[in-house]
């Protein structure tokens, strides 16, 4: 098939018209279950109608008028943001890649201002922080970093258990993912170890909550607290928004004219995103995250997976490639990809039902057994 795009994405043989609550539905009118949600941003799900009702009053007020003036809806969004921030201030973008660069920024400028310049940003192994050239430099994989040489300098990748260890006069910051999305749903341990080593140096402590943050792990946010917190994904309720949350300590290092983004904060997506934050935090999300998740850690276990992560932020390991059984779950009407390679990935929606979980790890069960027991299946 002649396609009018760059061959970037491999997409399921699957084309989408209409969502509805954690319900697609596909060209054939066909319903399937979405685990997946879009990659960690559907959170309420789609067209939730509090979120749906904000978009469409400010797409009949204003649309875009750059960060060249105060737009209401923007700045309610940011207090909002920065009010559950425990304080500091935002920096608003439009995608995770754009809040971690923002983040990377930030860093760099908070030492330079202090007369100490750094460059070293330490990442951990099997991290994923993006596609542009900053944030792809901090992806430290050769799937994702082969044939765009040469990456940006200053970049040094630690195994978990050596990252605080490796923290030094030298370091800007370490950058963390406190669960590993790419890398395969894996929670990162050491998060104390890293607060103490950055304190001990000097160094900042960045946290990408862009796949975990905001309730999907069962908590809003990860402790203990890192100096800056990029935000992405479900943040915008659907739509492109990216975030650079800064702590009180750093928040002064940005000055105007250091940073900038056209499209950061447009007022529709901040409309989405106000609507989308004000329902977790009112609906308290993240224990339902917490609640939901156990059953569905629960589930997938019982039916014999390994299972990493937390909250509704789920890989399922079964000794096999996890294609055969994302497809065949497909087939039983339940969306989910894979993570970090070996690992089927859950990440439903925050107010899924109890049954939609159940529904989910029944179509996993039978779409594992079905793929074991193909002719040629690669099962151990
Ligand atoms: N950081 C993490 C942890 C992610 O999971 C992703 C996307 O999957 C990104 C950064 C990049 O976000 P985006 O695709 O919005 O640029």
């Amino acid at each position: 098939m002649t396609t009018p795009f760059l061959h970037t994405y491999a997409r399921y043989p699957l084309e989408l018209v209409q969502g509805e609550g954690r319900r697609v539905q596909d060209v054939e009118g066909r319903w399937y279950l979405d685990a997946i949600c879009g990659i960690a941003v559907n959170a309420l799900g789609h067209r939730h109608p509090r979120v749906q009702a904000a978009i469409h009053a400010q797409v009949d007020r204003l649309l875009h008028v750059s960060n060249l003036y105060h737009v209401d809806v923007q700045r309610r969004f940011a207090q909002t943001l920065t009010r559950m921030y425990g304080g500091g201030a935002v920096f608003l973008c439009n995608s995770g890649t754009e809040a971690n660069e923002s983040s990377v920024k930030l860093v760099r400028k908070y030492h330079w201002r202090r007369g100490d310049p750094r460059a070293e940003i330490i990442v951990l192994k099997d991290a994923f922080h993006g596609r542009t050239f900053m944030a792809l430099s901090m992806t430290p994989r050769a799937r994702y970093q082969e044939g765009f040489g040469p990456l940006a300098e200053g970049i040094r990748v630690a195994a978990h258990e050596d990252a605080a260890g490796m923290v030094s006069e030298k370091t800007a910051a370490v950058f963390v993912e406190p669960i590993q999305g790419e890398g395969g749903c894996r929670p990162v341990t050491v998060l104390p170890e890293l607060r103490e080593a950055c304190d001990a140096h000097g160094a900042l402590l960045v946290y990408d909550e862009i796949q975990c943050g905001l309730g999907r792990s069962g908590e809003l946010l990860h402790e203990p607290r890192p100096d800056i917190t990029s935000l992405a994904k479900a943040l915008g309720g659907g739509l492109p928004l990216g975030a650079t949350l800064a702590s009180p300590k750093v928040a002064e290092a940005f000055q105007p004219g250091d940073h900038g983004s056209t499209f950061g904060g447009n007022p529709v997506a901040c409309a989405a995103g106000l609507a989308t934050l004000e329902i977790i935090l009112e609906e308290n999300l993240a224990t339902r995250c917490a609640t939901l998740g156990a059953r569905l850690r629960m589930g997938l276990e019982a039916a014999g997976a390994d299972v990493s992560g937390q909250g509704l932020m789920l890989g399922a390991r079964t000794g096999m490639a996890p294609t055969p059984i994302i497809h065949r779950m497909r087939d039983r009407g339940v969306l989910v990809c894979p993570a970090g390679g070996d690992a089927v990935r859950f990440l439903p929606a925050f107010n899924s039902t109890e049954e939609e979980i159940d529904d989910m790890i029944a179509a996993f069960a039978g779409a594992w057994e079905d793929a074991r027991s193909a002719p040629g299946s690669s099962a151990e």
